[in-house]
Formats: structure tokens, sequence, C-alpha cells
């Protein structure tokens, strides 16, 4: 019998999972290599006294029919339509988001709305003259929302949650995250409509995060379509090793030969033909023997994450918010959930759980004093007026070292430089949002993924996993 090709895969999200379904399809030998309890990653969620709970709001949605079409058939009736609804609390106002301008006429006062609006003109019509001679995320929102709307809705916003002024962030970053609302928009819209509602490709490069298609959830979340995706990688004959951690990736004549991996304190060693990364790009760098070149060192440890705690409440009501999420400004936690929207099995019946995102970085005194983030959360819940302190019923603390890539200027170089030293070992790839260091949303860590997968199938690495 033909020994079949060695396919390892660091990292058990959603990029590690679909690289490993797809080949575990073919004729490939599928080691996931996953150090939490759960697969899914950001996208899988944890799990206490039966609830899961989500890493903030994760709905599946895509244009790409293939991935669209492989989800179906896997989930069938367990993949449930959503319909999302999203405020913004703002001096003392609900607003609805995206932002519209019926909401700002009706809520901010009305000389502001007037200075907003010749701002907004003003900064429009400046931009389509005027290039500035340096692009970063604050010349990109100025020239979108002008500086009324800029400085009310985002400056602040992007200083609380990333700890960063917007002047320091690429203009990726406003791009990628931030929908337009210029003069253009209009007409784009206009043209929009006419479009066909669905095309069959996806790009991944230049990727704009946005929600398009249909917005589905399940019952536990985006956890089930990970389980689901496990379940099917097992069916095929992959091996998913949950609570295995890798340690060292062993290179030698410019390929990956095998990875160091601990699991209780046990060491062993995988060998490997092809090797596929969708952990942190510096750690990946990191974990390397031989260490790469100096210069690949400091440009990974230059890519930097924006850490997310959250708190997850179990509120004895079935329903705590006026909107599936919110955005706050001034307190503790900048996003709120509450899963009774998302059609979450929640225990006990009647319930509902609410998940606060308390955006900071991993030195911070929050990321290390659990307690503290509760008090600081529910204090704050009791005084928006969201729920009660005897109505909490339990509330747990996870985390996520490495939520957000921070699109810092100059990042473009450092990902550069790491990516030519991986594009020279010639059977690895490093796809995903940590892998790519790339603001994506999990369909697009899946077609990464799927992309990565036919390149090994195909025997060489012409299609774009970055
Ligand atoms: C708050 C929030 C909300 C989001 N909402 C949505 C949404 O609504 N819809 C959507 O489509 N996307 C959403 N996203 C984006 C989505 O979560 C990601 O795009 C997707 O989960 C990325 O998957 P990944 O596999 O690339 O990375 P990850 O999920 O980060 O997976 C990497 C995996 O590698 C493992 N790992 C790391 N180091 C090692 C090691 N040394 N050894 C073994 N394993 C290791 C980690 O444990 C992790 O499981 C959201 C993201 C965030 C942060």
């Amino acid at each position: 019998m033909q020994n079949k090709e060695k396919v390892v895969i660091l990292g058990g999200g959603i990029a590690g999972l679909s690289a490993a379904w797809r080949l575990s399809k073919k004729d490939f030998e599928v080691h996931v290599i996953e150090m939490s309890n759960r697969p899914g990653g950001l996208a899988g969620g944890v799990e206490w006294n039966g609830n899961i709970y989500e890493f903030g709001p994760h709905v599946f949605h895509t244009i790409d029919q293939e991935i669209l079409n492989d989800i179906k058939n896997i989930m069938g009736e367990d993949l449930i339509r959503f319909k999302r609804t999203v405020k913004i609390k703002f001096m003392g106002e609900y607003f609805n988001f995206p932002l519209s301008i019926t909401d700002i006429l009706k809520k901010l006062p009305f000389k502001t709305v007037v200075e907003c609006l010749f701002s907004l003109i003003y900064h429009n019509l400046k931009s389509m003259i005027n290039q500035p001679e340096r692009e970063n995320s604050e010349t990109v929102l100025l020239a979108n929302y002008g500086k009324g709307l800029y400085e009310i809705f985002f400056k602040s916003y992007i200083e609380k949650v990333w700890g960063i002024p917007p002047k320091e962030f690429s203009p990726d970053f406003a791009k990628q995250r931030i929908p337009k609302m210029n003069l253009l928009v209009v007409a784009e819209k206009l043209f929009e409509n006419l479009k066909p509602k669905s095309s069959k490709e996806i790009d991944i490069k230049g990727y704009v995060e946005k929600v398009e298609g249909e917005i589905f959830t399940t019952k536990h979340g985006f956890s089930l379509i990970a389980e689901k995706i496990g379940n099917e990688i097992q069916r095929s004959g992959g091996s998913i090793l949950l609570n295995h951690k890798a340690i060292e990736i062993n290179f030698s004549n410019q390929k990956a030969k095998s990875v160091n991996i601990v699991s209780n304190n046990i060491e062993k060693m995988i060998e490997c033909d092809h090797l596929i990364s969708t952990i942190p790009l510096k750690h990946l760098v990191q974990l390397s023997t031989p260490t790469p070149d100096q210069t690949t060192v400091n440009a990974a440890n230059d890519l930097k994450s924006r850490a997310t705690l959250f708190v997850g409440i179990v509120v004895d009501k079935p329903i705590a918010l006026p909107a599936s999420f919110m955005y706050f400004r001034e307190i503790t936690f900048n996003r709120i959930m509450d899963l009774s929207y998302f059609g979450f099995d929640i225990t006990p019946p009647n319930a509902t759980i609410l998940i606060a995102e308390v955006n900071c970085d991993v030195s911070d005194t929050i990321w290390n004093n659990e307690e503290k983030a509760i008090e600081k959360v529910l204090t704050d819940l009791e005084d928006e007026l969201i729920i009660k302190r005897e109505e909490v019923i339990e509330n747990h603390v996870f985390k996520a070292p490495n939520a957000y890539p921070i699109y810092l200027l100059d990042y473009e170089k450092k990902l550069e430089t790491v990516f030519n030293w991986i594009d020279g070992i010639s059977n690895m790839q490093s796809i995903g949002r940590q892998g790519a260091f790339s603001y994506v949303n999990s369909h697009i860590a899946m077609k990464m993924a799927y992309n990565a997968a036919d390149n090994i199938i195909q025997g060489d690495y012409t299609k774009p996993t970055k």
C-alpha cells in the first residue's frame, strides 16, 4: 500500500479545520494540532454548565457559493437564519449601526448636525481633489465622514478599543473595519442594486470586512459549525489532537520536517510532508528551528495583536438588551451581546446570556484580575439599567490574547518580511486571521484554507492564501 502524504496543521480554528476537511476528503493523512480543549478557535466559543459562550458575536455569512453549500450540506436544519440588530449608546442616546442619516438627524443636537453636514461635504470634496501626503486611518475617516462625525463616533471609539490614536493606524484599518458613508456611497449603492446578488468566488486580497449574503447562526452559535466540520474530518480518517500545543517546528533544507507537540507534559514529535500554520505569525517564527534571520524575527515581533477579555453572564430573564448587540463608549466594555437574539439554547430556560467584550492588552491590570473585570462589568450593567445584581445566575471570564491584528503604520512591510521567509520554505503555508495577520471574518479564513489545501492537492502553491 502506498504511504499517504502527511499534512500537519497547526491550530484547530476555523482555518485549520477547513484545510483539514478539504484535505481529508482526498488521499492525505491529516493531523490538526490544537492547544485548547475545543475545536473552532475564536469561532469555537467556550462551554460552562452546558452553555456555549461565544468570543463575541459570531455569525456565518458568505457569498462564496462553494463555502456556503459545504456549510449548508453539513449543517442541514441546524443552520438558522438570523437578522442582527446593532445599536451604539452615545451621548445618552441609542443610535442604529451602521450609522443612518435619519438617526443622526433625529438624535444629535441641530447645531451639531449642521456642523457635521458641512464638514462631511467639505472633507468629501477635499479628498476628491487633494490626496494626503501619507494616508493613515485618520485621513481615511476624515475623508469619509468629515471632522464632526469622525470626532463624535470614531476617534474616541478607536482610542478606547485599540489604545492607539487613528493616525497611528494604517489606512487599511479604517478601510477594512469601518463602512464608508461619503457622497460616493450613494452612487455605489445604486450601482450595487443593478448587480447580481451573489458572486461565485470571494477575493482574499484587499478583503474588506463587510457582511454579505444571508446571515446564519445555530443553537450553539458558530461552535456547532466548527464541531460538525471536526466530525467530518474524523469521519474521513483525519485526526484532531485537542489539548496539544506545538512547541517547536523543525526545518531542514528549506522544508518543514516535523513538529514537536506537548500534552499533559508528554512531548512527542510528528513528521510532516506539508505544514499549514494558522497560529499567530510571531509564534510560528518563535517556534522555528533553526531560528529565522534576525530581520524576520524582529518583523514578526512587531506584528502586535489586541487582546479581548470576555465576561459571560447568565441572567434570569429571557432577554436583556434592546438589540442583539450594542456598542458603548464611556464604560468598561466596548460591546455586549445578548445570546437570546441569536436563537441559542440556554440553560436554565427563560434565562439569557450576556457577553461583554473588554478590549485591552495582556499587560493591563484588568486582563490579569478576573474578579475586578466581573465587578466592573456588572456595575456598568446596573448603571445602564440593563440588569439588576439579583438577576445574575452565574458569570465567567474567558480570554482571547490575539483577538485583533493591530494594523500599525508600516505593518505591511513587516508582514512582507515575514512572508518572504515563509515563501522560502517550500512545503509550508501560513493562513487565517493569525497566520496571515489579517482582519478577516471566518469565511475568508475558510477561503484561505481551501486555497492552501488545493495548493497541496494540485502540487503547486499558486492559489492565493493571504
Ligand atoms: C470578537 C470577534 C467577533 C467576530 N465575529 C465574527 C462574525 O460574526 N463572523 C465571522 O465570520 N467572523 C467573525 N470574527 C472573525 C473570526 O473569529 C475569525 O476570522 C476566525 O475565527 C479566524 O479563524 P482562524 O482559524 O484563522 O484563527 P483562530 O480562530 O485564532 O485559530 C487559531 C487556533 O490556533 C490555536 N493555537 C495557537 N497557538 C497554538 C499552538 N502553539 N499549538 C496549537 N494550537 C495553537 C488557537 O488555540 C486557535 O484555536 C470575529 C472575531 C472576533 C475577535
